[in-house]
């Protein structure tokens, strides 16, 4: 199955385009301004010898800069702006002064430790930044078929494969993101070595000998050059005081719970934490931090798309299963267990402590784009369309200049919007996808065209004019027009969402379930003159529990309406106490509010004592300043089924 660029689709949707205006006009400049203001692109500055200072924040952070260059990238293929193209244009040129000769950036150890390079592969993510150099390189070319930023990653991949190629088994990274930027980049050039690298950076995970004692090691130096560095920072600072005023933004708050620490330990030395527990042939469940492990998963999915390994396909359709049935919250999120940034047990899944990092989500995301081509099975797409609106979605809040790093489901206090974090992962990753979100509408193949979203847009698909006007996600109408140049023969698949299914106000005890979806198949010899077709996805009210092992959630519902999950917010419910109102689910109703929060549907319900409740989109959340929320609701018993 073949994908679409990005820029192919022309996104026309009044859901949707109001959401990528604000990511190409406001979000991207807002992320271009805090990575000035947390001095991450100074890092380069100095790394380039063209500035003093002090170099500031994680080891990781260059890897903020490459992702906002990448989401820049994506966006200007799709909206020109000669502001955001010099900034771009300059951007580029400082990473080509900063970049040595033979390839290799990485400010942290360019600035503290130029003699070391490749030390603690398993902690310090210098692979993990290369790979964003590289994604970033080619989404400019792709946007722009310049070459300038993608001639500077292929140095540097042109340096991994002489360091790399033929290595031994822990010569991996600890954060994955390499592997799939490599296959990215292979895709571009067709240059073997690139894909035959990713390839083995892959295989090589679970291999490394006496594990614990090479993690505790590279864990010890890790912390070493981290006191050398604060050292270093003490001496700066006395010489130069005015800068002891800097500082970065805060952490994001998270709820933890007890022994979190101890978790990550011991997964940390299991090499759970980092999938590097097992060989990936037999990593069939979803384990350690949930950004790693989406990469991670990405990439074998896109090796699988490049040469077939239904070995490897049937352990990536394992781990997802367990993932969806098991370890995965009702709003898609990922990540149970803050300490770890990731998974945890079956069935862990606490709404409070939720890490669901919008990260995750998004590492999902691809994932299950890569899944979709690879089987054309539609619970993948189900599922993307699931993530997309919910777990993603509620990252970027509606200006495009605050965002949610940790995604919990029930918020007392603390978890809020925030302008930026000091680990700005999220903010420039979601942008990035946004911008991107045409590719992810259609795909097609010898004599197939698939729709797997139904979001309002235009686009050529093999020969085929086809153009959607969907209603989603607060209406299940669409239409379809389908227009071929000449008349011929062929088949259209369309998703029809695992939603679609209920009777009204049903409660369905299996949570969410992607595996319900299936594509509809239309065959036919379609006409020059072209033709329409016309559904109405049932978008009824519905009530989900949890699965009855997941502790806490007994005698509580989720509602939800089409692709949307719903929460009850503090803020439009100032009468109640939403953790212990007891709803009546036989009194809810929907209904199109214009004025709130740009407009959304709004379900309005009565507890059973007759007071009224309000519930919003759970993506909405958190827009109007600090507050509480919850997704699980208390609901009578006898009504559950
Ligand atoms: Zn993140």
């Amino acid at each position: 199955m073949h994908e679409l660029p990005a820029r192919q689709v022309r996104i026309n949707d009044s859901f949707w385009s109001p959401r990528l205006r604000v990511n190409a006009t406001n979000a991207i400049f807002h992320q271009w301004k805090q990575l000035e203001a947390t001095r991450c692109i100074d890092n380069f500055r100095i790394a380039a010898g063209e500035k003093d200072g002090f170099r500031e924040g994680w080891f990781f952070a260059d890897s903020d800069a490459y992702k906002w260059l990448d989401a820049a990238s994506r966006i200007v293929a799709l909206h020109p702006d000669p502001e955001l193209a010099s900034l771009m244009d300059a951007f580029i040129s400082l990473i080509a002064r900063a970049q040595m000769e033979d390839g290799y950036i990485f400010t942290y150890n360019q600035i503290h430790f130029p003699d070391q390079r490749w030390v603690n592969l398993q902690v310090e993510h210098e692979l993990y930044c290369h790979g964003h150099l590289i994604e970033a390189g080619v989404s400019h070319f792709e946007a722009t078929g310049r070459r300038d930023l993608l001639d500077l990653c292929i140095k540097a991949a042109d340096l991994l494969v002489r360091d790399f190629l033929n290595a031994s088994n822990d010569k991996t990274c600890g954060h994955e993101e390499i592997e799939l930027a490599l296959i990215r980049l292979y895709r571009v050039t067709r240059k073997q070595d690139y894909l035959e690298l990713a390839r083995q950076f892959v295989e090589r995970r679970g291999r490394i000998p006496f594990l614990p004692v090479h993690l505790l090691r590279q864990f010890n130096s890790f912390n070493k050059r981290k006191a050398y560095v604060s050292e270093l920072r003490k001496e700066y600072i006395e010489g130069h005081p005015e800068h002891a005023s800097f500082q970065l933004p805060g952490d994001n708050y998270t709820k933890k719970p007890c022994f979190s620490r101890v978790r990550w330990y011991l997964d940390y030395l299991r090499g759970r934490y980092a999938q590097q527990h097992a060989p990936i042939r037999k990593q069939t469940a979803p384990v350690g931090h949930s950004v790693r492990f989406g990469y991670l998963e990405t990439a074998i999915a896109m090796l699988c798309r490049e040469k077939p390994d239904d070995a490897l396909l049937s352990t990536l359709e394992q781990a997802w299963e367990r993932m969806v049935t098991k370890r995965m919250y009702i709003t898609g999120g990922l990540g149970a267990v803050p300490g770890l940034e990731g998974f945890g047990d079956d069935y862990e899944l606490d709404p409070e402590y939720a890490y669901a990092e919008t990260c995750a989500s998004l590492a999902s995301l691809f994932w299950n784009w890569e899944m979709s081509l690879l089987t054309r099975n539609a619970r993948y797409s189900d599922l993307f369309e699931w993530q997309l609106y919910n777990a993603t979605n509620v990252g970027m809040g509606q200006h495009g200049d605050t965002y949610l790093y940790n995604n919990p489901l029930t918020v007392h206090h603390g978890v809020t919007r925030q302008g930026w974090y000091v680990v700005p992962c999220c903010p420039s990753n979601l942008s990035r996808t946004f911008a991107d979100l045409g590719k992810y509408i259609y795909s097609h193949d010898d004599n197939d065209i698939w729709i797997h979203q139904y979001i309002s847009s235009e686009a050529t698909v093999d020969g085929v004019k086809i153009r959607i006007e969907s209603g989603f996600p607060w209406s299940g109408k669409v239409k379809i027009h389908v227009k071929p140049e000449v008349q011929k023969e062929f088949t259209i698949q369309l998703r029809k969402p695992s939603w679609n299914i209920a009777s009204p106000k049903v409660i369905t005890e299996s949570g969410y379930d992607p595996r319900l979806a299936e594509y509809e198949t239309i065959s036919g010899n379609w006409s020059a003159e072209g033709e329409t077709l016309e559904f109405n996805f049932d978008m009824s009210i519905q009530l989900r529990r949890a699965h009855p092992k997941v502790r806490g959630l007994a005698g509580k519902v989720t509602v939800t309406c089409g692709p949307l999950v719903y929460c009850l917010e503090s803020v439009d419910n100032p009468d109640v106490d939403i953790f212990t109102a007891q709803l009546d689910p036989d009194s809810l109703k929907d209904e199109f509010i214009p004025d709130l929060l740009c407009g959304c549907v709004l379900i309005h319900g009565k507890t059973t004592d007759g007071k009224s409740l309000k519930f919003i989109p759970y993506f909405l959340w958190a827009n109007r300043g600090e507050s509480r929320m919850t997704v699980w609701v208390n609901c009578k018993q006898e009504n559950a089924g």
